[in-house]
Protein backbone atom coordinates (compact mmCIF):
# COMPACT_ATOMS: atom_id res chain seq x y z
CA UNK A 1 0.00 0.00 0.00
CA UNK A 2 1.52 3.80 -0.74
CA UNK A 3 1.38 5.69 2.09
CA UNK A 4 2.04 9.52 1.90
CA UNK A 5 2.12 12.54 5.04
CA UNK A 6 -1.27 13.83 3.42
CA UNK A 7 -3.85 12.53 1.03
CA UNK A 8 -6.04 15.11 -0.21
CA UNK A 9 -9.49 14.42 -1.56
CA UNK A 10 -10.78 16.34 -4.12
CA UNK A 11 -8.58 18.63 -6.34
CA UNK A 12 -11.07 21.69 -6.58
CA UNK A 13 -9.19 25.28 -5.19
CA UNK A 14 -9.54 23.86 -1.88
CA UNK A 15 -8.15 20.77 -2.60
CA UNK A 16 -5.29 21.51 -4.95
CA UNK A 17 -4.32 24.87 -3.16
CA UNK A 18 -4.24 22.50 0.02
CA UNK A 19 -1.93 20.10 -1.34
CA UNK A 20 -0.05 22.52 -2.98
CA UNK A 21 0.74 24.11 0.64
CA UNK A 22 1.15 20.88 1.87
CA UNK A 23 3.81 20.20 -0.57
CA UNK A 24 5.84 23.47 0.06
CA UNK A 25 5.71 22.76 3.61
CA UNK A 26 7.83 19.20 3.14
CA UNK A 27 4.81 16.61 2.98
CA UNK A 28 4.09 13.71 0.85
CA UNK A 29 1.64 15.03 -0.56
CA UNK A 30 -0.93 12.79 -3.09
CA UNK A 31 -4.63 14.32 -4.40
CA UNK A 32 -7.63 11.62 -5.37
CA UNK A 33 -10.21 13.17 -7.69
CA UNK A 34 -12.36 11.35 -9.95
CA UNK A 35 -13.32 14.51 -12.25
CA UNK A 36 -13.64 13.72 -15.96
CA UNK A 37 -13.20 16.66 -18.37
CA UNK A 38 -15.25 17.84 -21.71
CA UNK A 39 -12.57 15.68 -23.39
CA UNK A 40 -12.87 11.91 -21.35
CA UNK A 41 -10.16 12.36 -19.78
CA UNK A 42 -9.64 13.06 -16.12
CA UNK A 43 -8.85 16.39 -14.82
CA UNK A 44 -7.95 18.31 -11.92
CA UNK A 45 -9.45 22.11 -10.94
CA UNK A 46 -12.91 20.69 -9.86
CA UNK A 47 -16.49 22.27 -10.11
CA UNK A 48 -14.68 25.74 -10.40
CA UNK A 49 -11.85 25.75 -13.34
CA UNK A 50 -13.78 23.22 -15.82
CA UNK A 51 -17.37 24.14 -15.11
CA UNK A 52 -17.92 27.00 -12.69
CA UNK A 53 -16.09 30.08 -11.62
CA UNK A 54 -13.74 30.32 -14.47
CA UNK A 55 -15.75 29.14 -17.60
CA UNK A 56 -18.48 31.44 -16.65
CA UNK A 57 -16.32 34.24 -16.52
CA UNK A 58 -15.05 33.92 -20.05
CA UNK A 59 -18.80 33.66 -21.67
CA UNK A 60 -19.51 37.00 -19.33
CA UNK A 61 -16.57 38.56 -20.64
CA UNK A 62 -17.49 37.65 -23.99
CA UNK A 63 -20.81 38.67 -24.05
CA UNK A 64 -20.65 41.76 -22.25
CA UNK A 65 -17.93 42.43 -25.12
CA UNK A 66 -20.99 42.12 -27.53
CA UNK A 67 -23.48 43.84 -25.36
CA UNK A 68 -21.14 46.72 -24.84
CA UNK A 69 -20.78 46.98 -28.76
CA UNK A 70 -24.56 46.85 -29.53
CA UNK A 71 -25.36 49.08 -26.64
CA UNK A 72 -23.12 50.96 -25.31
CA UNK A 73 -20.40 52.19 -27.98
CA UNK A 74 -22.28 54.15 -30.01
CA UNK A 75 -22.07 56.98 -27.09
CA UNK A 76 -18.87 56.84 -27.20
CA UNK A 77 -18.78 57.59 -30.61
CA UNK A 78 -17.51 54.09 -31.95
CA UNK A 79 -19.79 52.47 -34.68
CA UNK A 80 -19.85 49.39 -36.47
CA UNK A 81 -21.00 47.66 -39.74
CA UNK A 82 -22.17 43.96 -39.70
CA UNK A 83 -21.68 43.37 -35.94
CA UNK A 84 -22.03 39.34 -35.26
CA UNK A 85 -20.75 36.41 -33.26
CA UNK A 86 -21.11 32.70 -33.36
CA UNK A 87 -21.81 31.04 -30.14
CA UNK A 88 -19.14 28.10 -30.57
CA UNK A 89 -16.92 30.15 -31.18
CA UNK A 90 -16.93 31.75 -27.40
CA UNK A 91 -17.83 28.29 -26.13
CA UNK A 92 -14.26 27.30 -27.73
CA UNK A 93 -12.26 30.01 -26.45
CA UNK A 94 -14.00 29.16 -22.90
CA UNK A 95 -13.00 25.67 -22.94
CA UNK A 96 -9.18 26.70 -24.43
CA UNK A 97 -9.16 28.94 -21.39
CA UNK A 98 -10.48 25.73 -18.91
CA UNK A 99 -7.95 23.19 -20.49
CA UNK A 100 -5.18 25.71 -19.86
CA UNK A 101 -5.90 26.39 -16.80
CA UNK A 102 -6.53 22.40 -15.71
CA UNK A 103 -3.29 21.71 -17.30
CA UNK A 104 -1.87 24.53 -15.49
CA UNK A 105 -2.86 22.51 -11.94
CA UNK A 106 -1.18 19.55 -13.52
CA UNK A 107 2.08 21.34 -14.00
CA UNK A 108 2.44 22.29 -10.68
CA UNK A 109 1.36 19.46 -9.48
CA UNK A 110 4.67 17.81 -11.01
CA UNK A 111 6.65 21.10 -9.88
CA UNK A 112 5.59 19.88 -5.83
CA UNK A 113 6.02 16.41 -6.83
CA UNK A 114 2.77 16.28 -5.70
CA UNK A 115 0.62 12.50 -7.02
CA UNK A 116 -2.29 12.85 -9.20
CA UNK A 117 -4.38 9.70 -8.16
CA UNK A 118 -7.68 9.97 -10.65
CA UNK A 119 -10.50 7.97 -9.27
CA UNK A 120 -12.65 8.02 -6.66
CA UNK A 121 -11.89 8.08 -3.06
CA UNK A 122 -13.91 6.36 0.05
CA UNK A 123 -12.73 7.07 3.77
CA UNK A 124 -12.18 3.19 5.24
CA UNK A 125 -10.63 5.02 8.80
CA UNK A 126 -8.84 7.77 9.55
CA UNK A 127 -5.80 6.79 7.81
CA UNK A 128 -7.25 4.75 4.63
CA UNK A 129 -8.75 5.73 1.71
CA UNK A 130 -9.91 3.30 -0.95
CA UNK A 131 -9.41 4.61 -4.43
CA UNK A 132 -11.61 3.35 -7.65
CA UNK A 133 -9.72 4.36 -10.80
CA UNK A 134 -11.88 4.60 -13.60
CA UNK A 135 -11.07 1.27 -15.18
CA UNK A 136 -12.49 0.23 -12.14
CA UNK A 137 -9.71 -1.52 -10.10
CA UNK A 138 -9.48 -0.54 -6.58
CA UNK A 139 -6.16 0.02 -4.24
CA UNK A 140 -5.95 1.66 -0.75
CA UNK A 141 -3.74 4.46 0.09
CA UNK A 142 -2.52 5.33 3.47
CA UNK A 143 -1.91 8.69 4.81
CA UNK A 144 -0.89 10.16 8.08
CA UNK A 145 -3.36 12.99 7.58
CA UNK A 146 -6.02 13.30 5.48
CA UNK A 147 -8.08 16.67 3.65
CA UNK A 148 -11.33 16.05 2.74
CA UNK A 149 -12.32 18.88 -0.22
CA UNK A 150 -14.59 17.09 -2.26
CA UNK A 151 -17.50 20.48 -2.87
CA UNK A 152 -20.78 20.44 -3.92
CA UNK A 153 -23.33 19.91 -6.26
CA UNK A 154 -26.14 21.19 -7.51
CA UNK A 155 -29.18 21.40 -5.99
CA UNK A 156 -32.62 19.90 -7.98
CA UNK A 157 -36.08 21.28 -8.41
CA UNK A 158 -38.80 18.79 -8.00
CA UNK A 159 -40.59 17.86 -11.06
CA UNK A 160 -37.71 19.36 -12.85
CA UNK A 161 -35.68 16.96 -14.54
CA UNK A 162 -31.83 17.54 -15.77
CA UNK A 163 -31.76 16.11 -19.37
CA UNK A 164 -28.44 17.98 -19.89
CA UNK A 165 -29.95 19.40 -23.32
CA UNK A 166 -33.53 21.21 -23.05
CA UNK A 167 -33.16 21.63 -18.99
CA UNK A 168 -29.41 21.93 -17.79
CA UNK A 169 -27.45 23.15 -14.41
CA UNK A 170 -24.70 25.49 -14.64
CA UNK A 171 -22.23 23.52 -16.25
CA UNK A 172 -24.96 22.37 -19.09
CA UNK A 173 -25.81 26.39 -19.72
CA UNK A 174 -21.62 26.99 -20.66
CA UNK A 175 -22.14 24.83 -23.42
CA UNK A 176 -25.15 25.90 -25.17
CA UNK A 177 -24.04 25.97 -28.88
CA UNK A 178 -26.77 28.97 -29.88
CA UNK A 179 -28.57 31.14 -28.34
CA UNK A 180 -32.18 29.56 -26.88
CA UNK A 181 -34.97 32.85 -27.74
CA UNK A 182 -36.69 32.04 -24.53
CA UNK A 183 -34.87 31.20 -21.64
CA UNK A 184 -35.88 30.61 -18.06
CA UNK A 185 -33.73 30.54 -15.29
CA UNK A 186 -35.07 28.67 -11.97
CA UNK A 187 -33.25 30.85 -8.94
CA UNK A 188 -32.43 34.52 -9.20
CA UNK A 189 -29.57 33.73 -6.91
CA UNK A 190 -25.35 33.81 -7.78
CA UNK A 191 -25.49 31.56 -10.77
CA UNK A 192 -28.87 32.35 -11.94
CA UNK A 193 -28.12 36.31 -12.51
CA UNK A 194 -24.40 35.65 -13.99
CA UNK A 195 -25.78 32.99 -16.86
CA UNK A 196 -28.95 34.84 -17.13
CA UNK A 197 -26.99 37.66 -18.07
CA UNK A 198 -24.70 35.80 -21.05
CA UNK A 199 -27.62 34.52 -22.88
CA UNK A 200 -29.65 37.61 -22.33
CA UNK A 201 -26.65 39.60 -23.61
CA UNK A 202 -26.62 37.25 -26.19
CA UNK A 203 -30.06 37.99 -27.16
CA UNK A 204 -32.25 35.31 -25.55
CA UNK A 205 -35.51 36.26 -23.73
CA UNK A 206 -34.56 35.45 -20.16
CA UNK A 207 -37.31 35.07 -17.39
CA UNK A 208 -35.88 34.59 -13.97
CA UNK A 209 -38.27 32.08 -11.54
CA UNK A 210 -37.47 33.06 -7.65
CA UNK A 211 -38.98 31.48 -5.17
CA UNK A 212 -38.54 33.71 -2.23
CA UNK A 213 -40.02 37.01 -2.49
CA UNK A 214 -36.99 39.33 -1.09
CA UNK A 215 -34.37 39.63 -4.28
CA UNK A 216 -30.44 38.89 -2.89
CA UNK A 217 -31.61 38.65 0.40
CA UNK A 218 -28.00 38.41 1.58
CA UNK A 219 -26.72 41.38 0.25
CA UNK A 220 -27.63 44.54 1.50
CA UNK A 221 -30.80 45.91 0.41
CA UNK A 222 -29.91 49.31 -1.26
CA UNK A 223 -27.43 47.50 -3.36
CA UNK A 224 -30.09 44.76 -4.02
CA UNK A 225 -32.86 47.05 -5.01
CA UNK A 226 -30.10 49.02 -7.23
CA UNK A 227 -29.56 46.10 -8.86
CA UNK A 228 -32.98 44.56 -9.61
CA UNK A 229 -33.99 48.13 -10.96
CA UNK A 230 -30.51 48.05 -13.57
CA UNK A 231 -31.20 44.13 -14.48
CA UNK A 232 -35.17 44.86 -15.08
CA UNK A 233 -33.76 48.10 -17.48
CA UNK A 234 -31.41 45.77 -18.71
CA UNK A 235 -34.30 43.28 -19.72
CA UNK A 236 -34.00 40.23 -17.44
CA UNK A 237 -37.56 38.86 -16.26
CA UNK A 238 -36.94 38.66 -13.16
CA UNK A 239 -40.26 36.95 -10.83
CA UNK A 240 -40.24 37.26 -7.12
CA UNK A 241 -42.80 34.73 -5.11
CA UNK A 242 -42.51 32.17 -7.59
CA UNK A 243 -42.70 28.58 -6.94
CA UNK A 244 -42.08 26.04 -9.73
CA UNK A 245 -44.63 23.47 -10.12
CA UNK A 246 -43.01 21.28 -12.79
CA UNK A 247 -40.95 21.51 -16.23
CA UNK A 248 -42.01 19.27 -18.98
CA UNK A 249 -40.21 18.63 -21.96
CA UNK A 250 -42.58 18.61 -24.77
CA UNK A 251 -42.32 18.16 -28.92
CA UNK A 252 -39.44 20.48 -28.85
CA UNK A 253 -40.03 22.97 -26.05
CA UNK A 254 -40.10 22.72 -22.15
CA UNK A 255 -43.25 23.72 -20.83
CA UNK A 256 -42.98 24.90 -17.12
CA UNK A 257 -45.58 25.84 -15.04
CA UNK A 258 -45.36 27.63 -11.59
CA UNK A 259 -47.44 29.55 -9.30
CA UNK A 260 -46.94 33.37 -8.54
CA UNK A 261 -46.79 35.45 -5.01
CA UNK A 262 -50.76 35.74 -5.23
CA UNK A 263 -51.29 31.58 -5.87
CA UNK A 264 -52.41 32.02 -9.45
CA UNK A 265 -50.75 29.32 -11.80
CA UNK A 266 -49.26 30.18 -14.87
CA UNK A 267 -47.75 27.85 -17.59
CA UNK A 268 -45.32 28.62 -20.34
CA UNK A 269 -43.00 27.53 -23.60
CA UNK A 270 -39.40 27.86 -23.78
CA UNK A 271 -36.56 26.47 -25.48
CA UNK A 272 -34.19 26.30 -22.74
CA UNK A 273 -34.33 25.83 -18.52
CA UNK A 274 -31.62 26.43 -16.37
CA UNK A 275 -31.84 25.15 -12.91
CA UNK A 276 -29.79 26.97 -10.50
CA UNK A 277 -31.24 26.56 -7.38
CA UNK A 278 -28.08 26.49 -4.48
CA UNK A 279 -26.07 23.49 -4.50
CA UNK A 280 -25.58 20.89 -1.92
CA UNK A 281 -21.95 19.16 -0.17
CA UNK A 282 -20.79 16.58 -1.99
CA UNK A 283 -20.53 14.54 1.35
CA UNK A 284 -22.69 11.36 0.42
CA UNK A 285 -19.48 8.84 -1.62
CA UNK A 286 -17.62 8.87 0.91
CA UNK A 287 -18.39 6.49 3.50
CA UNK A 288 -18.70 9.06 6.19
CA UNK A 289 -20.74 6.91 8.22
CA UNK A 290 -18.54 3.82 8.00
CA UNK A 291 -15.78 5.28 8.67
CA UNK A 292 -17.02 7.70 11.65
CA UNK A 293 -17.37 11.03 10.50
CA UNK A 294 -19.71 13.56 11.55
CA UNK A 295 -21.91 15.29 8.66
CA UNK A 296 -24.41 17.96 10.25
CA UNK A 297 -28.23 17.29 9.78
CA UNK A 298 -27.66 19.32 6.20
CA UNK A 299 -25.08 17.08 5.33
CA UNK A 300 -21.96 19.34 5.58
CA UNK A 301 -18.87 17.75 7.09
CA UNK A 302 -18.80 19.26 10.88
CA UNK A 303 -16.08 20.84 11.59
CA UNK A 304 -14.52 23.56 14.08
CA UNK A 305 -12.88 27.06 13.64
CA UNK A 306 -9.90 25.05 12.16
CA UNK A 307 -11.63 22.59 9.68
CA UNK A 308 -10.97 19.61 12.11
CA UNK A 309 -13.31 17.24 11.46
CA UNK A 310 -14.45 14.80 14.75
CA UNK A 311 -12.03 12.00 13.38
CA UNK A 312 -8.50 12.19 14.34
CA UNK A 313 -5.84 13.16 11.64
CA UNK A 314 -8.94 13.91 9.12
CA UNK A 315 -9.40 17.74 8.12
CA UNK A 316 -12.24 18.60 5.78
CA UNK A 317 -12.12 22.18 3.79
CA UNK A 318 -14.38 24.23 0.98
CA UNK A 319 -17.83 23.99 -0.29
CA UNK A 320 -18.24 20.15 1.72
CA UNK A 321 -17.73 22.74 5.20
CA UNK A 322 -20.22 25.30 7.21
CA UNK A 323 -19.87 28.85 5.39
CA UNK A 324 -19.82 30.69 1.82
CA UNK A 325 -19.11 28.36 -1.08
CA UNK A 326 -16.48 30.65 -2.49
CA UNK A 327 -13.60 29.26 -4.17
CA UNK A 328 -11.12 31.53 -2.24
CA UNK A 329 -12.56 30.91 1.26
CA UNK A 330 -11.92 26.77 0.31
CA UNK A 331 -8.46 27.72 -0.99
CA UNK A 332 -7.76 30.00 2.37
CA UNK A 333 -8.96 26.73 4.30
CA UNK A 334 -6.99 24.43 2.58
CA UNK A 335 -3.88 26.73 3.47
CA UNK A 336 -4.73 26.87 7.08
CA UNK A 337 -5.21 23.15 7.48
CA UNK A 338 -1.55 22.27 5.50
CA UNK A 339 0.44 25.16 7.28
CA UNK A 340 -1.54 24.09 10.98
CA UNK A 341 -0.08 20.57 10.37
CA UNK A 342 3.45 21.68 10.12
CA UNK A 343 2.99 23.15 13.49
CA UNK A 344 2.10 26.77 12.81
CA UNK A 345 -0.99 28.52 13.78
CA UNK A 346 -2.82 30.17 10.66
CA UNK A 347 -6.32 31.05 11.23
CA UNK A 348 -9.22 32.61 8.98
CA UNK A 349 -10.97 35.19 9.63
CA UNK A 350 -14.20 34.45 8.37
CA UNK A 351 -15.35 38.09 9.10
CA UNK A 352 -13.77 39.19 5.92
CA UNK A 353 -14.67 37.37 3.17
CA UNK A 354 -15.24 39.19 0.20
CA UNK A 355 -18.81 38.10 -2.25
CA UNK A 356 -18.67 38.77 -6.07
CA UNK A 357 -21.48 39.18 -8.47
CA UNK A 358 -20.28 38.46 -11.88
CA UNK A 359 -23.31 41.01 -13.12
CA UNK A 360 -22.69 43.97 -15.36
CA UNK A 361 -22.14 46.38 -13.43
CA UNK A 362 -20.64 43.73 -10.32
CA UNK A 363 -22.12 43.70 -7.45
CA UNK A 364 -19.44 42.82 -4.29
CA UNK A 365 -19.43 43.18 -0.74
CA UNK A 366 -17.15 42.12 2.93
CA UNK A 367 -18.85 42.19 5.90
CA UNK A 368 -22.13 42.76 7.66
CA UNK A 369 -25.61 44.67 6.06
CA UNK A 370 -27.67 46.94 7.29
CA UNK A 371 -30.25 44.18 7.71
CA UNK A 372 -27.74 41.89 9.94
CA UNK A 373 -26.72 44.91 12.09
CA UNK A 374 -30.24 45.91 13.14
CA UNK A 375 -30.67 42.31 13.76
CA UNK A 376 -27.89 42.48 15.95
CA UNK A 377 -28.76 45.68 17.47
CA UNK A 378 -25.57 47.19 16.68
CA UNK A 379 -25.70 50.89 16.47
CA UNK A 380 -24.29 52.39 13.29
CA UNK A 381 -23.62 54.93 10.58
CA UNK A 382 -23.51 54.78 6.99
CA UNK A 383 -22.33 56.65 4.14
CA UNK A 384 -23.62 56.27 0.42
CA UNK A 385 -21.84 57.39 -2.59
CA UNK A 386 -23.43 57.06 -5.97
CA UNK A 387 -21.47 56.53 -9.12
CA UNK A 388 -23.59 59.14 -10.89
CA UNK A 389 -21.18 61.82 -9.05
CA UNK A 390 -17.97 60.14 -10.25
CA UNK A 391 -16.04 61.73 -12.49
CA UNK A 392 -14.47 58.37 -14.10
CA UNK A 393 -18.20 56.58 -13.83
CA UNK A 394 -18.93 59.37 -16.18
CA UNK A 395 -16.14 59.00 -18.49
CA UNK A 396 -16.54 55.63 -18.85
CA UNK A 397 -20.59 55.75 -19.47
CA UNK A 398 -20.97 53.62 -16.32
CA UNK A 399 -22.57 55.84 -13.91
CA UNK A 400 -25.42 53.60 -11.92
CA UNK A 401 -24.55 52.09 -8.81
CA UNK A 402 -23.22 53.31 -5.72
CA UNK A 403 -20.85 52.38 -3.07
CA UNK A 404 -22.35 52.23 0.79
CA UNK A 405 -19.58 52.27 4.19
CA UNK A 406 -21.26 50.99 6.91
CA UNK A 407 -18.87 51.58 10.61
CA UNK A 408 -19.74 51.67 14.05
CA UNK A 409 -21.27 54.14 15.29
CA UNK A 410 -18.93 54.45 18.38
CA UNK A 411 -15.87 53.14 17.52
CA UNK A 412 -15.85 54.22 13.48
CA UNK A 413 -14.38 50.50 12.99
CA UNK A 414 -15.59 49.76 9.70
CA UNK A 415 -18.31 46.85 9.51
CA UNK A 416 -19.24 46.29 5.93
CA UNK A 417 -18.72 47.29 2.48
CA UNK A 418 -21.36 46.96 -0.30
CA UNK A 419 -20.88 47.98 -3.88
CA UNK A 420 -22.74 47.66 -7.06
CA UNK A 421 -20.30 49.14 -9.69
CA UNK A 422 -17.79 48.39 -12.49
CA UNK A 423 -14.95 46.50 -11.21
CA UNK A 424 -16.38 46.16 -8.31
CA UNK A 425 -14.90 42.71 -7.87
CA UNK A 426 -10.98 44.23 -8.03
CA UNK A 427 -12.01 47.27 -5.70
CA UNK A 428 -13.95 45.40 -3.09
CA UNK A 429 -10.46 44.52 -1.81
CA UNK A 430 -9.77 48.11 -0.29
CA UNK A 431 -12.37 47.33 1.87
CA UNK A 432 -10.95 43.97 2.35
CA UNK A 433 -7.94 44.81 3.76
CA UNK A 434 -9.00 47.59 5.64
CA UNK A 435 -11.62 45.63 7.54
CA UNK A 436 -8.66 42.72 7.83
CA UNK A 437 -6.36 45.72 9.28
CA UNK A 438 -9.50 46.97 11.58
CA UNK A 439 -9.73 50.00 9.96
CA UNK A 440 -11.95 52.79 10.74
CA UNK A 441 -14.14 54.92 8.63
CA UNK A 442 -11.83 57.87 9.18
CA UNK A 443 -8.84 55.50 8.42
CA UNK A 444 -10.26 55.30 4.71
CA UNK A 445 -11.00 59.23 4.88
CA UNK A 446 -7.42 60.23 5.08
CA UNK A 447 -6.04 57.20 2.28
CA UNK A 448 -4.89 59.40 -0.89
CA UNK A 449 -6.93 58.05 -3.97
CA UNK A 450 -5.90 58.51 -7.48
CA UNK A 451 -7.97 61.01 -9.65
CA UNK A 452 -9.92 60.05 -11.21
CA UNK A 453 -11.09 56.44 -10.45
CA UNK A 454 -14.22 54.27 -9.24
CA UNK A 455 -11.88 53.43 -5.81
CA UNK A 456 -12.53 57.15 -5.37
CA UNK A 457 -16.26 56.24 -4.67
CA UNK A 458 -15.37 54.10 -1.63
CA UNK A 459 -13.27 57.22 -0.49
CA UNK A 460 -16.65 59.44 -0.93
CA UNK A 461 -18.60 56.90 0.74
CA UNK A 462 -15.82 56.77 3.48
CA UNK A 463 -16.35 60.41 4.44
CA UNK A 464 -19.85 60.17 3.62
CA UNK A 465 -19.86 58.12 7.01
CA UNK A 466 -19.39 61.54 8.65
CA UNK A 467 -21.48 63.70 6.58
CA UNK A 468 -18.94 65.16 4.75
CA UNK A 469 -18.52 63.59 1.08
CA UNK A 470 -16.64 66.52 -1.23
CA UNK A 471 -18.72 65.94 -4.41
CA UNK A 472 -22.68 65.03 -3.23
P1 LIG B 1 -27.86 30.76 -4.56
O1 LIG B 1 -28.17 30.30 -3.20
O2 LIG B 1 -27.05 31.98 -4.77
O3 LIG B 1 -29.24 31.05 -5.35
C1 LIG B 1 -30.24 30.08 -5.52
C2 LIG B 1 -31.57 30.80 -5.60
O4 LIG B 1 -32.54 29.86 -5.97
C3 LIG B 1 -31.99 31.39 -4.27
O5 LIG B 1 -32.32 32.74 -4.45
C4 LIG B 1 -33.22 30.54 -3.89
O6 LIG B 1 -34.19 31.25 -3.21
C5 LIG B 1 -33.74 30.12 -5.25
N1 LIG B 1 -34.52 28.90 -5.23
C6 LIG B 1 -34.31 27.78 -4.50
N2 LIG B 1 -35.25 26.85 -4.81
C7 LIG B 1 -36.05 27.40 -5.76
C8 LIG B 1 -37.19 26.94 -6.49
N3 LIG B 1 -37.67 25.72 -6.32
N4 LIG B 1 -37.75 27.78 -7.39
C9 LIG B 1 -37.24 29.03 -7.59
N5 LIG B 1 -36.18 29.51 -6.91
C10 LIG B 1 -35.59 28.70 -6.02
O7 LIG B 1 -27.27 29.50 -5.33
P2 LIG B 1 -26.64 29.37 -6.77
O8 LIG B 1 -26.84 30.60 -7.56
O9 LIG B 1 -27.16 28.08 -7.32
O10 LIG B 1 -25.10 29.21 -6.44
C11 LIG B 1 -24.67 28.10 -5.66
C12 LIG B 1 -23.48 28.46 -4.83
O11 LIG B 1 -22.36 28.66 -5.66
C13 LIG B 1 -23.71 29.69 -4.01
O12 LIG B 1 -23.54 29.36 -2.67
C14 LIG B 1 -22.67 30.65 -4.48
O13 LIG B 1 -22.01 31.23 -3.39
C15 LIG B 1 -21.69 29.83 -5.28
N6 LIG B 1 -21.32 30.59 -6.45
C16 LIG B 1 -20.58 31.72 -6.29
C17 LIG B 1 -20.27 32.48 -7.39
C18 LIG B 1 -19.48 33.73 -7.22
O14 LIG B 1 -18.79 33.85 -6.22
N7 LIG B 1 -19.57 34.69 -8.12
C19 LIG B 1 -20.72 32.13 -8.65
C20 LIG B 1 -21.45 30.98 -8.77
C21 LIG B 1 -21.75 30.22 -7.66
Amino acid sequence: MKTFDVVVIGAGPAGYVAAIRCAQLGFATAVVDKWIGKDGKPALGGTCLNVGCIPSKALLESSEHYDQAIHKLEKHGVRFKNLSFDVPSMIERKDKIVQTLTQGVQFLFKKNKITWIPGAARLESNQQVAVTAHDGKTELVGAKHIIIATGSAPRDVPNVEINGDTIVDAAGALDFQSVPENLVVIGAGVIGLELGSVWKRLGSKVVLLEAMDTFLPAVDEQVAQAALKEFDRQGLDIRLGTRVLSGKLGKKKVSVQYQDANGGTHSFECDKVIVAVGRKPCSDHINAQGAGLLLDERGYVHVDDFCRTNLPNVYAIGDVVRGPMLAHKGQEEGVMVAERLAGEETKINYDAIPWVIYTSPEIAWVGKTERQLKQAAREYKTGVFPLSASGRAKAMEATVGLVKVIADAKTDRILGVHMFSPAASELIMEAVVSMEFAASAEDLQRVVHAHPSIAEALHEAALAVDGRPLHI
